[in-house]
């Protein structure tokens, strides 16, 4: 057979998940709270009812109103939902791809733009970071005036650095460029700062969400709001009935209860500080400020690497991103978990880095 495979899918490797079965996981910023009994009683009584036999509301309109509701997304704007944030980047892509349409994102940043670039032969440009992860003004500014992409996405708070970038530059980027720019909001629980209020302004403005940090990472359910010319075509390419029936019935019972979810992330905030006073307290590591939930440090006495591989010795899972980009050499990224796994990741961090 002649291979037909294109060489640059090729050269990829899979997005690699790792079996984390008997670990403590700390590795997938997952929310890591259970629902009490009653509200599972409650959403048990409801799945009851689901019409398994049917396919699901193609629209998925109760749905997509609970979520302009309870999530604060403005009243005029439109929504489309997708299977996980994911499937929003590759429906937007899809929607603008071309082999002379660049996608433009920063690096670090999340895996996902330049992959689905890739997978969909659109050239893609990462502007470094600062050393610290701020937005370099400058160089976006001049790789805008250079490559003039169709989309640019920055994810706000970025991943997997953790901060949020200063709005003022984000704001010049919107008004610098006549491509799509997309606000990536996944961790929008978490800073609770939002461009969600200027998508009227801008009318190439996108922003972009998921349930998966509020607890729902299992539902696999991303938003995306902007004006309604534009995600009218990213409807296009949607898949029908992308958003089955299980998830959209358990979204919108998980979205009643809302204050539930808030409570659970409140309490991870929390927490966050209290993980980041900790690994600022122990010697050998850098620590990067965080509004997302999970914390980005640097080991500084000892390899990275080494550090993980003692952390899985004792049953630890974080991410290990030392070797995933030159900025980020001997970084590691740990998600807020239960106090109790905090506190057993803690410990074991510190035989590790002895
Ligand atoms: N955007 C960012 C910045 C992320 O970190 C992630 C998940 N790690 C996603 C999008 C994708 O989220 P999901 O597909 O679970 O909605």
């Amino acid at each position: 057979m002649k291979d037909w495979i294109r060489p640059e899918i090729k050269a990829l490797s899979a997005y690699h998940v790792p079996d984390s079965s008997g670990f403590i996981k700390l590795d997938a910023m997952e929310n890591p709270y259970h629902w009490s009994d009653e509200l599972t009683d409650e959403w048990l009584v409801q799945l009851r009812h689901a019409e398994l036999n049917r396919y699901p509301d193609p629209a998925a309109s109760q749905l997509k109103q609970q979520i302009q509701t309870t999530l604060n997304i403005p009243s005029d704007s439109e929504l489309i939902l997708g299977n996980g944030s994911d499937e929003l980047i590759q429906m937007i892509m899809m929607t603008v791809s071309g082999s002379d349409r660049t996608v433009l994102s920063v690096e670090p940043s999340f895996v996902m733009y330049k992959m689905i670039a890739t997978f969909l032969g659109m050239p893609y440009v990462g502007v470094p970071l600062t050393s610290d992860f701020t937005l370099d003004e400058a160089a976006v500014l001049s790789a805008i005036e250079q490559h003039q992409p169709a989309i640019i996405f920055l994810a706000y708070p970025n991943n997997p650095t953790g901060n949020l970038f200063d709005e003022r530059v984000i704001d010049k980027i919107i008004t610098s460029t006549d491509g799509l720019i997309v606000i990536d909001e996944a961790y929008y629980a978490f800073a609770g700062k939002t461009y969600a209020n200027k998508l009227k302004q801008h009318k190439n403005l996108l922003v972009m969400r998921t349930v998966s940090k509020m607890g729902l990472a299992g539902l696999r359910l991303g938003y995306l709001a902007g004006a309604q010319e534009l995600v009218n075509e990213f409807d296009k390419v949607r898949l029908p009935y992308n958003i089955n029936v299980l998830t959209q019935l358990s979204a919108n019972f998980a979205l009643d209860h809302v204050s539930e979810l808030n409570r659970q992330t409140d309490k991870i905030k929390q927490d966050r500080e209290l993980l980041m006073a900790a690994l600022r307290s122990i010697d050998g590591l850098d620590v990067f400020p965080s509004q997302a939930n999970f914390i980005l440090f640097r080991t500084t006495s000892k390899a990275a690497g080494d550090v993980f591989e003692s952390l899985k010795q004792q049953k630890i899972l974080i991410k290990n991103l030392s070797k995933a980009s030159a900025s980020l050499n001997n970084c590691l990224r740990v998600t807020v978990g239960l106090p109790e796994e905090n506190e057993a990741f803690l410990t074991a961090l510190q035989a590790a880095l002895k």
